[in-house]
């Protein structure tokens, strides 16, 4: 096995989730959920810094939980106020592009939970430098989402599809641990090793 290839127990978990609440109050007892088993384990949370939404609601839950959030936001979000301000530390990045590529630097694994076009996009940027073990550090890191009320059913049935027809592999769609549960969630993510197949698909790999 090479590194990137073993379990490792994160300490440092980037979660994505909406900038929104949601409809139903169930996401944001999902996100508190979260937040106090990340600080009871002794989880830092790295996330987008802001006090809005789902995203305020995980970084509260940690910080009243006595552990640590790191915020990165991007400069122009900060001077429109929203930047979280009972954090451990922030830091501000010229743009968004930026703060996903610090956030991914700072993370050892990553978390989605509900949320819209950021969450899903950050989710599956995370899985797609795994997929190619591209990531800065460990090449490979894991990444999971909280399959609240099955909202990411759908996503799931999306990845079958592309499996289906032949645009990935199963272990590549089933490298990302989607868990309704918090607990079993970060458990998996502790014990998780990356797929030792390569992306192509009757292709000589590039
Ligand atoms: P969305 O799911 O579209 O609400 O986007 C949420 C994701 O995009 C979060 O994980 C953040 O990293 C980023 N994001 C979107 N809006 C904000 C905001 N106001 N402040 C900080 N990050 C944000």
């Amino acid at each position: 096995m090479t590194p990137s290839e073993s379990p490792f127990a994160p300490s440092v978990i980037a979660v994505f989730c909406g900038s929104n609440h949601g409809q139903s109050p169930i996401y944001a007892e999902a996100a508190a959920s979260l937040g106090r088993a990340m600080a009871v384990r002794g989880i830092t949370l790295v996330y987008g810094g802001t006090h809005l939404g789902l995203m305020g609601v995980v970084a509260d839950a940690v910080l009243e939980s006595g552990g640590e959030v790191v915020g990165v936001i991007h400069r122009r979000l900060h001077e429109r106020g929203h930047l979280h301000a009972g954090l451990t530390r922030h830091e501000i990045v010229p743009d968004l592009r930026a703060r996903k590529a610090r956030m991914a630097e700072l993370a050892d694994a990553f978390i989605a939970l509900p949320g819209g076009l950021g969450t899903l996009e950050e989710l599956f940027e995370a899985a797609t430098l795994t997929q190619l073990s591209d990531h800065v550090g460990r090449p490979a890191k894991a990444c999971g989402a909280l399959n609240v009320a099955g909202f990411f059913d759908p996503m799931q049935m999306m990845l079958d599809r592309a499996v289906d027809q032949g645009f990935m592999k199963a272990a590549h769609r089933d490298m990302i641990v989607v868990e309704p549960s918090t607990e079993t969630l970060l458990d998996r993510l502790s014990d998780w090793s990356a797929p030792t197949v390569s992306k192509w698909i009757n292709q000589p790999a590039a």
